[in-house]
């Protein structure tokens, strides 16, 4: 399918490894110049000269930490005039309800709510002005379906959620179409961080921990960064824009509920 941008430009953020960078290789694949962001040099500049040989485009990266104000500033300068942002960060902790003090909820909402909040707030005026834009925030299926131990990226990112619910009905009329994709578990260093945890926890193998987390999930396996980026690359493409405020789970299955 021809998704018809070739030739806009994106931002994608934390695209160096895992999510962001599946999205990052279906938009170059779909002929979009790229802005590519992570706070690590080596994968960053190596991936982003992958995606230029590979699908002929323009990739620009800017190093930083996404959740500060200061990397926000670089980012946003290298941007501007994006017609596609898709927002990323790493994802807090894991923990138990009791282990949070503000300062670590701040920290949360700092990189998984007001984070993408600034880059919508300093992005979607340049869309509405050519009038047209696509924004896919990557957040989680703990939206639709909570998981205990991640309170933290649940309290951010369903206050995210909220945001753009309200938000991506003010910007449609102006053709610019903001939407949610929530991964559940995908084959990423972060999943294999929480297999890390549940193998420390349990006393069980890494492989042990990951059989046990596929065989809750009705494909039995995770989804891969490729099938992620596809359909981000279709919520960006031409054939989105009656598609408004949309939470979007690619979980495999595994959240057992009917909308
Ligand atoms: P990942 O494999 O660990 O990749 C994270 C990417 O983001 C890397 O390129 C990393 O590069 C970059 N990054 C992290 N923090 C950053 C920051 N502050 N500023 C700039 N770049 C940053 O993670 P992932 O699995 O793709 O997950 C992406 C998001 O989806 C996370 O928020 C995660 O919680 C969420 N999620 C993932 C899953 C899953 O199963 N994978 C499920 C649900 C939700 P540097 O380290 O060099 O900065």
């Amino acid at each position: 399918m021809d998704l018809g941008i070739q030739g806009k430009r994106a931002l994608v953020c934390a695209s160096s490894k895992g999510l962001g960078l599946g999205c990052a290789e279906a938009l170059a694949e779909a002929g979009v110049d790229l802005v590519m962001n992570a706070r690590g040099v080596a994968a960053l500049e190596t991936e982003a000269a992958r995606l230029r040989s590979e699908h002929g485009v323009d990739v620009q990266t800017v190093a930083c930490d996404v959740t500060s104000v200061d990397g926000q500033a670089q980012v946003i300068e290298a941007a501007q005039g994006v017609d596609i942002l898709v927002t990323n960060a790493g994802g807090p902790p894991p923990g138990l309800w009791s282990d949070w003090d503000r300062d670590d909820f701040i920290k949360a909402l700092d990189a998984n709510m007001l984070t993408p909040i600034a880059f919508m707030k300093a992005l979607l005026p340049g869309m509405i002005d050519k009038g047209w834009g696509r924004v896919v925030n990557i957040t989680s299926q703990s939206v639709r379906s909570p998981i205990a131990a991640l309170g933290l990226s649940n309290a951010a990112r369903t206050g995210l959620t909220g945001y753009v619910a309200g938000t991506s009905r003010q910007v449609a009329q102006f053709g610019v179409n903001i939407n949610n994709l929530l991964p559940g578990i995908h084959d990423t260093d972060r999943a294999l961080s929480l297999d890390g945890g549940v193998s420390k926890q349990q006393g069980i193998s890494l492989d042990e921990a990951r059989a046990a987390r596929s065989a809750t999930i009705p494909v039995r396996r995770y989804g891969t960064r490729q099938e992620f980026g596809a359909a981000c690359a279709f919520l960006c493409s031409q054939h989105a824009g009656f598609m408004v405020g949309q939470n979007i789970l690619l979980d495999g299955g595994a959240g057992n509920m009917t909308m």
